[in-house]
Formats: structure tokens, sequence, C-alpha cells
């Protein structure tokens, strides 16, 4: 089942064509990896997507809702999470406050409820820490902790709310090879086990063909590929884009991804 159908979605900053009529869709229950080299209009995408930047023209429907034109704390009510920046995780709090607090709050801004809030949610918050393994540190301030610690609690952050479609832009990136696996290991989960569906982009092209049920590939502002991993990974297209001609995803992979 379809849950999210992009449409022909444009967008241009000053004449520079960034998302250049991009149409893709997710299924709910799917990992799909938004690829392309750098300045290929992926980031752009998913802020159109959470209603962070205004789109030119096209269409972002939500099961049959259209999503363009809808404020972020409308997008995200609607059912569509986003992991957030570890700037955005207050590392005074604890690892259990943040969750309790993601679990009250759209936002997480309201700091005036959170003394009414301390006691509230918290066995939700710990079932969420177990979950992505970080309930042995719920008491540690989340300012503390080890870079791959604090994108645990981001993910257990972004689907507090149970989302149905998760967004994460580069939710691996500064991981250690060994932690990106991870974190894709426990996001897998979530979408096997809720029927959630996530639409990913990472620079690792280890993790994006170990995780993604389905792969689209943007180059300039347009969607130049879409299908399995097996066949993204033999597209010449996509390898001209990414190498130049004469190399492929299996002779680059290695040496890039460790350096
Ligand atoms: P990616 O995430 O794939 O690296 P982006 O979506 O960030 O690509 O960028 C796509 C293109 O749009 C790039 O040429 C980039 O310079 C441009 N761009 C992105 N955001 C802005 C912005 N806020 N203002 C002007 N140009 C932007
Ligand atoms: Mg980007």
């Amino acid at each position: 089942m379809r849950l999210l159908t992009v449409s022909h979605l444009e967008k241009a900053f000053d004449g520079n064509r960034a998302v250049d009529g991009v149409s893709f869709s997710v299924a709910a229950g799917e990992l799909l990896a938004l690829i392309g080299p750098n300045g290929a209009g992926k980031s752009t995408v998913f802020n159109m997507l959470n209603g962070q930047l205004g789109a030119d023209a096209g269409s972002i429907l939500l099961g049959d809702q259209e999503l363009l034109g809808r404020a972020p704390r409308d997008i995200w009510r609607m059912g569509v999470g986003r992991t957030f920046q570890i700037a955005e995780t207050f590392g005074s709090l604890t690892v259990l406050e943040n969750v309790q607090l993601a679990l009250l709050s759209a936002d997480r801004k309201l700091f005036s409820i959170w003394h009414r809030a301390a006691r509230h949610k918290r066995e939700e918050a710990m079932e969420l820490l177990l979950r992505v393994g970080m309930a042995g540190q719920a008491e540690r301030p989340c300012g503390v902790l080890a870079y791959g610690d604090v994108k645990r609690v981001e993910l257990a952050i972004a689907v507090a709310n149970s989302p149905r479609l998760l967004l994460m832009d580069e939710p691996t990136a500064g991981m250690a090879p060994q932690e990106r696996i991870e974190l894709m290991a426990l996001t897998r989960q979530w979408v096997t086990r809720r029927g959630l569906a996530v639409l990913f982009t990472e620079h690792s092209m280890d993790v994006v063909f170990a995780f993604a049920d389905r792969i689209v590939v943007l180059a300039g502002g347009r969607v130049i590929a879409d299908g399995k991993p097996a066949d993204i990974r033999n597209n010449p297209r996509v390898q001209e884009v990414y190498f130049g001609s004469g190399k492929t995803f299996d002779n680059t992979l290695r040496s890039r991804d460790t350096a």
C-alpha cells in the first residue's frame, strides 16, 4: 500500500533548480533510501516533506492527504516523524527526560510543562529506551553521551509519537561503520514490527545496500533511477553519476566507506 506519493515536485533557489520534477512513492513497511551526489537535492526534498520548505510545484500525498502548504507541526501530527539533529536534543536533560518530553510534546520546546510532566510517560519512555539499548543510561544527561548513543536516543525520540512515516536525513553522519549498521538494524526492527515507512538518506553505500528495500537515485534535482538495490548497483547511469565511467560500486565502496 502506498503511504507517501511524491509527484512532480519542484523547488528552485534563485533560478537553480534544486528539485526538478521529482516523483516517487514509499509504501508502509518499506525502508527507502534516497541517494545521490552532494547537491543532488536530497535535503531539499526532505525539507519539503516535513514542511520546513515550501514547494514551487507538485504534490506530496500522505495517504490521500496533501502535505504541501501545511506547517511542520501539522505534518508531524499527521504521522510524519523525523530524526532531530544532535543539537536539538537537550544536553542537560537526562536520556529518560528527553524521551519523556518527546512523548509529551510535538516540538519539545515547552519547558513550562516540564515540572508537571516529569512523572508522566516514564514507563513508556523506558520501554523505548530498552528498544534502542539505552535503558542502562537512562539517568545520564544527554550532553555526556557518546555520539552513537545520542543517535540511538534521537531514534527513540523520533518514534515516540508512533509515526507512520519516518524521515531520516543522514541519520548515521559522523558514526563509525559498526554504529551505522546497529542504528539501521534498530530502524529495521521498527519498520518490521510496526509497518513503519522510512525514507532515509545515507552516504555509506554499505549501509544503503544492506538495509534499503528500494533505492531512489537523485542527480541534478531529478530521479535517474528507482529500483531494488541489486538493480541500482548495476545501473550504468547511477555508476556514472557516482564514479564516472569505468568504475562500479563493488570496486569503489570499501575504500570510500572506511576512509
Ligand atoms: P543534497 O542534500 O542532495 O546534498 P541539497 O538539497 O542540500 O542537496 O541541495 C540541492 C541544491 O540546492 C544545491 O545546489 C544547493 O546548493 C541548493 N540549495 C539547497 N538549499 C538552498 C538554500 N536554502 N538556498 C539556496 N540554495 C540552496
Ligand atoms: Mg543533504
